[in-house]
């Protein structure tokens, strides 16, 4: 018999519940009570929903995020944030996550948020000191256990593993925090105990840095711990996933665990390697279900080469999906709108555990006993495989027509930007914002009264050009020198284009946690893309009619579309991603046709692509970089070209960034104090930067001295003939009342800075 389990499942609800309780009760409106029951009844229903399988996975709930559940598990709460009497509450853990502001004391910082692996999730970073002590604090995860009222040998509970904990984490005093592997391990050991204690028998301990390019002080780090864990009165099944194992692959066989899982939904030519590298008495758990994607499983396929696996394995084959389904949305029967079609091909986690029993029922009975739905699993994949409106034959024709020479601008930055220094005639040190404006109240009721067809088409789109009006009124009052149109007609920057393209179908509860309460919504890339109207259109032009200053028209570029979908999985990523560089490409092409003289396109998410693996970053910067040029480099010299990328990390993608030759590049600084324009400088990085002034993530109001003394730092890195001044990101999020005065001031700033280098 095989042994199904998981690794992990969404956690927000079906309905976002959790969510909605946990902003209410932050904003004083639930008691903690309620939001425990908000909680408690989602474990409930996870409880239900994994009953289907032999082991039930619990430790994978989390009210915020499961490293910062780690670190109260371990007592490791920030010196800043720790009480006298040592006591933490559900207010602490929130505040860790959140920052506490109250107004009495001053502000103390959140600790900081950061990716988890290549996904778009994101964790709360463990801070260490060489002074940091664990502590255990393990009756959270006990409770989970007891309150499932199920035989403790069928729980498995889920921790993250000490090596990949302290990996995560962030060194605030510059000491080496492998040094705090020996004070962390015995805290391991007592919690092993103590589940063991529980009646616990398989206890699942992630290691997912065993798919990363790890140094051998990490790889010896992570065969001490196991070696020093080795008699712990539990079997560890030491989990892996996002990858694969490579030159990992014999330490991950051999430290001294009792089963080892992987992610074998991107690795089945690993697999064999590795069961002839695994112990005769090692359980191997394979990850068969893709949990990154939306895809149904091709069932017939997993089948055909696990059964030769499963004769030589037998009981010591587990099946899993390959990661925790935190990475997808909970129940694909919610979209009663997605196309019928569509919606045939698609698995979310609820559908994604009835795949795996299904796997389980055929290996343990034969295929016969489901031959009925593995039959309507192989036909959803025939119809997808043969649909129309997956491959669409023109796609492929002006893919195949792609010449290099699209991707590259007809002249040299320092020719071109003199061609636009006179069509634009702007003052040194331009300014302007990242696109968008306010989305208030108001906005969000009407896109809301016009889905729910109490607004028709005209007077939606008249409520629209209303605020784009003030839009553009509020930015000439404050005296900005290049306008844009204030994005209120898009809910979201993919999702607007995802609504208008061929070959994306967009969901309505398909929602994705991203951190915390935050969740996204990423539409699904099932086909060829392409592009029938101008979508930006109508709105550019109109903000264009109503002033004489230049209006900046705005899009999402192909990389960013990519990188926050769901995209098919039947063709490489590239692929998909010069499919959108066409496409937008064509509306680059109309705006200029329409006398749009700047267009910024948007990458917030180019860097968030890179693969886990450095040896892997080339391949993908290269492709990535060249749609970005074939999307926007088919214009006229007089065109400028922006691109905004929101995160400061630049060190070692500079120079791809520097291959896209965007004329003007608007970055996250005002956080870094401009220092991370020093990898700019260094690098002789020779077009226009624009270096955020005005961090938009907190609702204060940079003063006019702040934004000087930031511009002045900026102005000894970069020539100021190349430097524009706008805030770090577009401003959605934050009210009218904090962006007018903000703005204000950063106008003046770009006055007295003007004159004083006249
Ligand atoms: N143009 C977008 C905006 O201003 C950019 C958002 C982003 O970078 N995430 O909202
Ligand atoms: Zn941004």
């Amino acid at each position: 018999m095989v042994t199904t389990h998981h690794l992990g499942l969404p956690r927000i609800g079906t309905k976002r519940e959790l969510k909605f309780a946990l902003e209410a009760y932050w904003r004083g409106e639930l008691d903690q009570r309620e939001l425990e029951q908000t909680a408690f009844k989602i474990r409930r229903d996870n409880l239900l929903l994994q009953s289907r399988l032999d082991m039930l996975t619990v430790g994978d709930f989390s009210l915020y995020d499961q490293v910062l559940d780690s670190s109260f598990l371990f007592g490791n709460i920030p010196p800043r944030f720790r009480q006298e009497a040592g006591i933490t509450t559900l207010d602490d853990y929130f505040q860790v996550a959140r920052g506490a502001s109250n107004q009495d004391t001053p502000p103390v910082a959140a600790a900081e948020m950061t990716k988890w692996f290549d996904t778009n999730y994101h964790y709360i970073v463990p801070e260490f000191q060489h002074t940091t002590e664990f502590r255990l604090a393990i009756d959270t995860l006990l409770t989970r256990i007891t309150e499932t009222g199920t035989d403790p040998r069928r729980i498995k509970p889920v921790i993250i593993g000490p090596v990949t904990y302290l990996w995560l984490g962030k060194s605030k005093d510059g000491s080496d925090k492998l040094d705090l592997l020996q004070r962390l391990l015995p805290i391991y050991a007592d919690l092993l105990t103590q589940l063991a204690a529980a009646g616990v028998e398989w206890v699942q301990i992630d290691e997912p840095i065993l798919v990363t390019e790890l140094s051998a002080t990490w790889q010896h780090a992570l065969r001490n711990s196991y070696y020093q864990l080795q008699n712990s009165p539990v079997k560890l099944l030491l989990t892996t996933y996002f990858g694969q194992l490579r030159e990992n692959l014999q330490l991950a066989c051999e430290l001294p665990v009792a089963g080892l899982h992987i992610d074998a939904s991107r690795q089945q030519e690993e697999v064999s390697r590795i069961i002839d590298w695994l112990p005769m008495h090692k359980i191997l758990s394979l990850g068969i279900i893709d949990g990154r994607n939306i895809w149904k499983s091709d069932l017939n396929a997993i089948l055909a080469w696990l059964e030769p696996i499963h004769s030589r394995l037998r009981q010591r084959l587990w099946i899993a999906p390959s990661c925790s389904l935190l990475h997808v949305p909970l129940d694909l029967e919610r979209e009663q709108k997605l196309d019928p079609e569509i919606k045939s091909w698609c698995s979310f986690g609820k559908q994604k555990l009835i795949e795996l029993e299904l796997i389980a029922t055929a290996l343990n009975r034969g295929r016969d006993s489901v031959s009925a739905e593995l039959e309507n699993n192989a036909n959803a994949l025939l119809t997808r495989k043969r649909s129309q409106r997956v491959i669409v034959p023109s796609v492929h024709q002006r893919m195949a027509e792609i010449t290099p020479s699209m991707a590259q601008r007809r002249s040299p930055y320092e020719v071109r930007s003199q061609v636009q220094a006179q069509r634009l005639n702007l003052p040194p040190l331009p300014t302007t914002t990242i696109g968008s404006f306010p989305q208030t109240g108001s906005i969000r009721q009407c896109r809301r009264d016009y889905r729910n067809g109490k607004l028709t088409w005209n007077s939606y789109k008249k409520a629209m050009k209303q605020e784009i009006a003030y839009c553009i009124r509020q930015q000439e009052e404050i005296g900005l020198d290049v306008l844009v149109h204030g994005e209120a007609e898009r809910n979201d920057m993919v999702e607007y284009f995802g609504e208008q393209l061929d070959g994306f179908a967009i969901t309505e509860h398909a929602w994705v946690q991203s951190y915390g309460s935050r969740c996204v919504k990423p539409p699904i890339i099932y086909g060829d893309i392409e592009r029938h109207h101008c979508m930006t259109g109508e709105w550019t032009d109109y903000a264009q009619s109503l002033t004489t200053k230049p209006l900046k028209g705005m899009l999402t570029g192909p990389v960013t579309m990519l990188n926050w979908s769901f995209v098919r999985d039947d063709q490489p990523r590239a692929t998909t991603c010069l499919q959108l560089a066409l496409a937008l490409r064509d509306e680059v092409l109309d705006l200029e046709q329409a006398g749009i003289a700047i267009i910024q396109i948007d990458e917030a998410a180019l860097r968030e692509g890179l693969p886990l693996r450095r040896s892997e970053w080339q391949g993908y910067l290269k492709w990535a970089t060249h749609a970005f040029g074939v999307c926007a480099n088919g214009v006229q010299d007089s065109t400028q070209i922006h691109t905004h990328m929101c995160y400061s990390e630049f060190n070692d993608i500079i120079g791809a960034i520097a291959a896209m030759d965007a004329d003007v590049i608007t970055i996250e600084t005002s956080r870094s104090d401009m220092e991370l324009l020093e990898v700019f400088e260094a690098f002789d990085y020779p077009n226009a930067i624009g270096p955020g002034v005005y961090d938009i993530h907190t609702p204060n109001i940079p003063s006019l001295d702040e934004m000087m003394t930031l511009m002045r730092q900026a102005m000894q890195r970069i020539p100021a003939d190349r430097l524009w001044i706008n805030p770090d990101c577009g401003l959605k999020t934050r009210r009218w009342q904090e962006v007018v005065p903000a703005l204000e001031a950063m106008q003046r700033a770009a006055g007295l800075l003007r004159e004083s280098s006249a």
